[in-house]
């Protein structure tokens, strides 16, 4: 495995950051993670702006040429399909104090994991998911891809305690998303999910499903979820950039709907594998 750090293409276990690097310190950093399929990255400008973004609402220096440092990654990795993890802390203050001073130098690392394409499963073989709802524990910047991700990581494991696999947040009554994913809702043909907004990351999925909804007549509104529509729901979906479109058939317990995957979300995982196929493949 070759990782990228600070300017270097190095095998993985030869990579070494400073203890007192604030993204070790303090989580002062933000990230991205990006698939490729067959080498190439997957809506790879979105994640480029919305790590632009992160960047930018932070304050941490930019100025890299995103695109070539990690098609190049990817390249040295045998391309493929592989999710990209690019983090950018605020540097190394070389002790720890939690003011910074703005000519640090960003720390930029890079690593691959291999992922499943989500395109080469059919849609019968998809498993719906078991979810809990808990409290959202994170603070109100949720907008900013932040490492800081203890909350998430600690609902998470609630929810696999619960033999669960994912945590949905509550939010002053109002369910904001997953622990590493945007959520939405199918009632009498009507697709709902949370507006954009602090309280939730701008996923580069939920954008993509609600386009191609828009493309093809499937009626949906950016709307507030409460608990008892969420559990009222016909369907509930769950959308990730490495996971694609997923539906939950279990919340707290209980079936969603009739408790198996739902017809609207068939459409939407085939409306989504069609695109990333075409895209990918040139089809
Ligand atoms: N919300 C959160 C909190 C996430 O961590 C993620 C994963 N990046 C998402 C939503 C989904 O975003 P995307 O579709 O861009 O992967």
């Amino acid at each position: 495995d070759i990782v990228y750090l600070d300017g270097h293409y190095i095998p993985a276990g030869e990579a070494r950051i400073s203890p007192f690097d604030r993204g070790f310190l303090f989580g002062d950093s933000v990230y991205e993670v990006i698939p490729y399929f067959r080498g190439t990255g997957f809506r790879l400008r979105e994640h480029i702006a919305r790590l632009e973004h992160s960047l930018r609402a932070v304050r941490i220096r930019s100025g890299r040429d995103w695109y070539a440092i990690l098609d190049r990654l990817v390249e040295l990795n045998g391309g493929g399909n592989l999710s990209v993890y690019l983090q950018v802390t605020r540097g190394d203050s070389g002790s720890r104090s939690h003011a910074y001073d703005a000519s640090l130098e960003p720390t930029v690392f890079a690593c691959c994991a291999p992922v499943r394409d989500f395109a080469s499963v059919a849609a019968k073989d998809v498993k719906g998911l078991a979810a809990i709802v808990t409290a959202d524990l994170r603070w109100h910047r949720c907008d900013i891809k932040s490492t800081c991700l203890l909350p998430n990581i600690l609902v998470l494991q609630q929810a696999r305690d619960h033999q669960a696999d994912e945590a949905l947040l509550l939010r002053d009554g109002l369910v904001t998303e997953g622990t590493s994913c945007n959520i939405f809702l199918v009632r009498q043909g009507v697709v709902y999910t949370p507006k954009r907004s602090s309280e939730i990351l701008g996923g580069i999925t939920r954008e993509l499903v609600l386009e191609l909804a828009d493309e093809n007549g499937i009626q949906y509104q950016e709307a507030d979820i409460d608990y008892d529509a969420l559990m009222a729901g016909d369907e509930v979906w769950i959308t990730s950039s490495t996971r694609g479109v997923l539906p939950v058939t279990r919340i707290d317990g209980q079936p969603v709907g009739d408790g198996e995957k739902g017809p609207l979300w068939a459409r939407m995982f085939e409306l989504l594998t069609r695109y990333q196929r075409r895209l990918m493949t040139g089809e």
